[in-house]
């Protein structure tokens, strides 16, 4: 079965694992450490924590953010449930804001309606999670300023978009966000198998965040109420999770985070291709860009059933991203229904990711290209 998309695994990969698990420090430990600081350099940002899941960085994200009941978090339905469930884990109310189609991403123009409507009905986000789909960075600038204009958080997932660049940088920055998260998934642009990591500016919501991933527990002096107990001493000051990352993942992820930029040239070249060759094909591209990371191609056919179908059944294991979050039978019991989100329920309904993978060959790519051929003759 050739995947929608699959992790690569080098030799130097299982050296680093295996170079752990001869090792003093199994669970989080110097490995950590050390991924955590590719991460800051990759991205060019002052603080990763990293954690067991992309999952727990939104979640902890959210909680440092001060996001609780009675409060809203807005995203977008075309994206993982996680972007969404991170906010009922805090007792927040979850909205949706509809999509580009042209991209999957938030639409800036959904936003901004969605927005004035509820200032009007004092009923404004606390925080809003924009998703980069794809690996297409969304208008974080646009984002960023209408924030600034409401008075809201902003969480950036960009579970698909480690790697990707707008305006000259790299995604991951923070720049426009308070927090910016990434996943480790297999299937995402590098693995630690179970992972992610949230990335902030703010040394005080990296601190929070860095406690909220072990118990709320801390052992640093500059933040202990009692100084002078002894060297065992460590205080508990808030209710945090047990989500830390261990040092065989961050040794994984280490390893990875050096082959990322090729793993990012090897998707860009695919997707180019993708690009040219399915141009003769009754199915609508993603736009052609260049900067994006590349962690799905996604393409747009009508007749998407029988043609996911042929290609299952041709040995390609094709994927549909996403089935919009609101039509998810625990979102419909919280009163979201189908027509709620027009522009998401189409993109839905037409959407096929095709396989994308930095070790996907293009002899292979071509062949997949002749099957979907055959697959979309009537
Ligand atoms: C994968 C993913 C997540 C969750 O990541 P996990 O590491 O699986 O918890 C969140 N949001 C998006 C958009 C994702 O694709």
């Amino acid at each position: 079965m050739i995947p929608y998309s699959r992790q690569s695994i080098s030799r130097e990969d299982m050296d680093a694992v295996i170079s752990v698990l001869e090792s003093d420090f199994l669970t989080q430990g110097p490995a950590t450490t050390a991924f955590e600081q590719a991460l800051c350099d990759y991205s060019q940002c002052p603080h990763a924590i990293a954690v067991n899941s992309g999952t727990s960085a939104l979640h902890i994200a959210c909680i440092a953010l001060g996001l609780s009941e009675g409060d809203r978090l807005w995203t977008s339905p075309i994206t993982f449930v996680a972007s969404a469930n991170c906010g009922r884990y805090c007792g927040a109310q979850v909205d949706f804001v509809d999509i580009d189609p042209q991209t999957g991403n938030m639409s800036i123009d959904a936003l901004k309606t969605k927005l004035k409507q509820a200032q009007h009905d004092n009923t404004l986000p606390k925080v809003v999670v924009p998703v980069h789909f794809a690996g297409h960075p969304c208008d974080m600038p646009a984002i960023h300023a209408l924030s600034k204009q409401y008075g809201f958080h902003i969480i950036e997932d960009a579970s698909h978009a480690l790697g990707a660049e707008q305006d000259g940088e790299k995604i991951g920055h923070a720049k426009y966000a308070d927090v910016t998260i990434f996943s480790f998934h297999p299937v995402k642009m590098i693995t630690t198998a179970e992972g992610g990591a949230a990335m902030t500016r703010q040394a005080e919501l990296a601190q929070r965040m860095s406690m909220l991933r072990t118990h709320g527990i801390t052992k640093h002096p500059d933040y202990l109420e009692k100084k002078d107990e002894g060297g065992w001493h460590y205080e508990q000051h808030f209710l945090g999770w047990n989500y830390r990352m261990s040092d065989l993942h961050a040794a994984l992820g280490l390893s990875q985070i050096k082959q990322l930029d090729s793993f990012v040239q090897k998707r860009r070249a695919l997707a180019s291709r993708y690009h040219t060759r399915l141009k003769e094909l009754p199915v609508t591209t993603p736009p052609n860009n260049d900067h994006a990371s590349w962690h799905l191609y996604r393409i747009g056919i009508q007749e998407r059933r029988s043609v996911y179908d042929y290609l299952q059944q041709s040995g390609y294991g094709v994927q549909v991203h996403y089935i919009p979050v609101h039509l998810q039978p625990y979102y419909q019991k919280l009163g979201f229904k189908a027509g709620d989100f027009p522009q998401a329920e189409t993109f839905y309904a037409e959407g096929l990711s095709i396989p994308l993978y930095q070790d996907f060959q293009y002899e292979e790519q071509d062949a997949f290209i002749q099957t979907l051929s055959k697959a979309l003759q009537p």
